[in-house]
C-alpha cells in the first residue's frame, strides 16, 4: 500500500529501526526490492534519483513505482531523490510520489532554506513528506569524488533549519559519501545522536551502501530512521549476470534481467534485515 514519507518514518520510530530507501531506476529494481520487503513483511521506500533520468526518465519509471507500490502487501512510500529542482519535483508529485527529499546541499545556507521552504509548502498540496540535506556529503549521488571532504552538520543551525522549514525528516552529514567505498568511512555516529535529539525529527543515512553492520545499529539507535542504499545491491544484480555469462551461452536479455533481479532482492533482503534490526 502506498504510504508517504512522514507515515512510513513513523512505523520506524515506533519499533525504533529504519526504513531502506533503494533506488528503482528499472523494473528488476522495483521487484527485486518489494519482493524483498513482502517475504521480510517490512514498510520499504523506493526512490528515483534525478541523477538516473538519463536511464530511466521520472515520468514513465515514477509511474510503474507509483501502481507497484499501491499493489504491494506492505507500506511503500514512492520517493524522490535528491531533487535539485522545484520544477522536476512538481513533475514527481503530479504522477504521484508521497516523499521527495528537496537537496540544496550545495547551496549557501539561507538559499537552501528558502527553497526547502518552498518545497515544503509544494508538498503540502500533495500527499507527500519533505526531507532536507543540511551540510555536504563527501561526494555527489553517483560516486564522484570531491576534493573538498564533507562538510559536517551543525546541530543549532540543524534545529533552526528544520523549525524554519518544517520538513519532516534531514540528512545531515556526518562522513558517509554515497557510491562503492574506496576505504571503510568513519562516521560521526556521536553527532547523529546530538543532531537526533535536538531536532526530535528523523535522520537519514545517505551513502548507507558499504557501512559495516554494527554501524547501522549504532546509527539507528542514535536517530537514524531512513537509510539510502543502493550502490551494492546494483553491484550485486552485475556480478551475478557476470557469472551466468560465464556459465552459460545466453540468448535472452530477459534471462541476465531475471538473473539480476534475484541477485539484488537477496542483497536488499539482507540490508532490510539489519535495518529492521532482525
Ligand atoms: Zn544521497
Amino acid at each position: 500500500m502506498l504510504v508517504n514519507l512522514k507515515e512510513i518514518l513513523a512505523l520506524a520510530e515506533e519499533k525504533k529501526c529504519a526504513v531502506g530507501a533503494f533506488n528503482t531506476p528499472n523494473l528488476e529494481c522495483v521487484n527485486a526490492v518489494l519482493s524483498a520487503a513482502e517475504k521480510l513483511n517490512v514498510p520499504v521506500i523506493i526512490s528515483h534519483a534525478e541523477l538516473h533520468e538519463e536511464v530511466s526518465p521520472l515520468e514513465k519509471i515514477g509511474l510503474v513505482m507509483v501502481l507497484a507500490a499501491k499493489a504491494a502487501k506492505v507500506p511503500v512510500c514512492v520517493h524522490l531523490d535528491h531533487c535539485e529542482t522545484l520544477s522536476y519535483m512538481e513533475k514527481a508529485l503530479e504522477i504521484g510520489f508521497t516523499g521527495v527529499m528537496y537537496d540544496g546541499s550545495t547551496l549557501p545556507y539561507d538559499k537552501n532554506l528558502a527553497n526547502t521552504k518552498k518545497a515544503v509548502a509544494m508538498a503540502a498540496n500533495y500527499n507527500c513528506g519533505v526531507e532536507a540535506e543540511l551540510g555536504a556529503l563527501a561526494s555527489r549521488e553517483g560516486g564522484g569524488a570531491s576534493a573538498s571532504g564533507p562538510v559536517y552538520t551543525d546541530p543549532d543551525q540543524a534545529v533552526i533549519f528544520c523549525r524554519e522549514t518544517g520538513i519532516d525528516a534531514l540528512a545531515p552529514s556526518f562522513g558517509t559519501a554515497h557510491g562503492i567505498y574506496k576505504s571503510k568511512p568513519v562516521l560521526d555516529l556521536d553527532l547523529v545522536k546530538t543532531v537526533s535529539e535536538k531536532t526530535g525529527l528523523p535522520l537519514v543515512m545517505h551513502g548507507g551502501s558499504g557501512v559495516s553492520p554494527e554501524d547501522y545499529r549504532t546509527g539507528i539507535k542514535n536517530g537514524l530512521r531512513k537509510i539510502n542504499y543502493y550502490s551494492y545491491m546494483s553491484k550485486a544484480g552485475t556480478q551475478a549476470v557476470k557469472e551466468l555469462l560465464e556459465k552459460e551461452d545466453i540468448t535472452f536479455f530477459h534471462d541476465l534481467a531475471y538473473a539480476a533481479e534475484k541477485a539484488m532482492e537477496a542483497d536488499a533482503k539482507k540490508a532490510m534485515m539489519v535495518f529492521a534490526g532482525f
